[in-house]
């Protein structure tokens, strides 16, 4: 028999972290993920059923995902050698930080912004630096090359538009750090199809560039697929680390399909940008809480009274949202998915019963 102490033997940046928490509360309206609120297009599953030769699950999968990587590489007018898929794009942040940092070296990234950024850094021993946003969620580019210089980061990552206050940061400020940062700069554009901006042109002029792009905001979270777009250097040097079967059969195979018959889906996006709009509309309406404008599938709201108590309120009303107090930046902030209209009435009404309970009785 052997008993060690397990925890001695952990690593000392490993043992600080604590798992990913996932609100797993039932709620029968799950607006908490920014995921879609529709299932993929039903001629998507018909198309699959009719595969001929179906999805060999006793085969390892595609190790270069031809198939899904030609789907892209005509939509974007890209070369095979420019692309990486990822078991989601999480996996590629992880990957990008494995190949361009070592111990002892920092990312940089503004703040309040998505949260695997910093957490994969911690998990491999990489310093994170943050860079405050300002009062509109943006920031100037001297800030941010201030910080640069001072610390010295091997790669900025950009959540563009920004998870979670929903904005796309100012392009010129963008456009100047590109110009003048010689490390990596990722452009996290998970959010793309709703905001419908993108820096994938500057590929041409900045080899430095990683684009970011995933499939989970629009449809498949469950598949895991996000893909990296960049120089055919760094996609090289991504190959050489990525586990070879790292995109399995059945994700690769769903997502060419749903990339290839895109036109329902994209009127899945369009209702949700339409959707977007109408609530950003009402909710600036209401006294009670403070909305900020969104270029992605989800709204950042201050509320005036204890956040936590709304979301509490609204998860007992089978309204779940995400609670983002804990972030000393984002006291009383509630972000909230956008879904189909009927969710979002639903939404809209709790919420204005919740925060305005006097204006009721009155
Ligand atoms: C959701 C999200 C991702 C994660 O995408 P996956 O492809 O599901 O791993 C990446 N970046 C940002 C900013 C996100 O909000």
């Amino acid at each position: 028999m052997t008993q060690v102490n397990l925890l001695e033997l952990v690593q000392p940046n490993i043992k600080k972290l604590k798992a990913y928490h996932v609100d797993t509360v039932d709620c029968e309206t799950m607006l908490h993920a920014n995921e879609s609120p529709y299932a993929p297009p039903e001629e998507i599953i018909e198309i699959l059923k009719n595969e001929p030769k179906g999805f060999q699950l006793n085969r390892y999968p595609d190790p270069n995902c031809d198939g899904l990587k030609s789907v892209i590489c005509e939509n974007l007018g890209v070369d095979k050698n420019q692309l990486v898929i990822g078991n989601g794009s999480d996996e590629l942040i992880q990957l990008i930080m494995q190949i361009f940092c070592g111990p002892g070296d920092c990312i940089a990234f503004p703040e309040p912004t998505f949260a695997m950024y910093s957490i994969i850094a911690q998990g491999m021993g990489v310093e994170a630096v943050k860079v405050p946003l300002d009062e509109q969620w943006d920031f100037k580019s001297q800030t941010f090359l201030e910080a640069i210089n001072k610390h010295k980061p091997k790669v900025l990552f950009f959540s563009f538009p920004n998870n979670p206050t929903g904005n796309c940061f100012s392009e010129s400020a963008l456009t100047e750090i590109l110009e003048s940062f010689p490390g990596i700069v990722v452009l996290d554009e998970a959010y793309y199809d709703f905001s419908r901006t993108t820096f994938l042109p500057r590929l041409a002029s900045h080899n430095n560039l990683i684009i970011m792009r995933s499939l989970s905001k629009i449809g498949l979270a469950g598949l895991r697929v996000g893909y990296g777009i960049a120089d055919p250097e760094i996609i090289n040097q991504i190959d050489k680390i990525r586990l070879p079967y790292n995109s399995n059969t059945v994700s690769q195979t769903i997502a060419e399909k749903l990339l290839r018959h895109f036109g329902s889906v994209k009127k899945q996006i369009d209702s949700i940008i339409q959707e977007r709009s109408r609530m950003y509309t009402k909710l600036s309406g209401l006294d009670a809480l403070h909305v900020y404008r969104s270029d992605s599938n989800f709204l950042l709201f201050k509320v005036k009274q204890e956040g936590l108590s709304i979301f509490k309120d609204l998860a007992e009303n089978g309204i779940l949202v995400r609670d983002l107090g804990a972030h000393p930046r984002l006291k009383n902030c509630l972000r909230v998915t956008i879904g189909t209209p009927q969710e979002n009435d639903r939404f809209l009404s709790q919420i204005k019963n919740l925060i305005q309970p006097s204006k009721l009785q009155a």
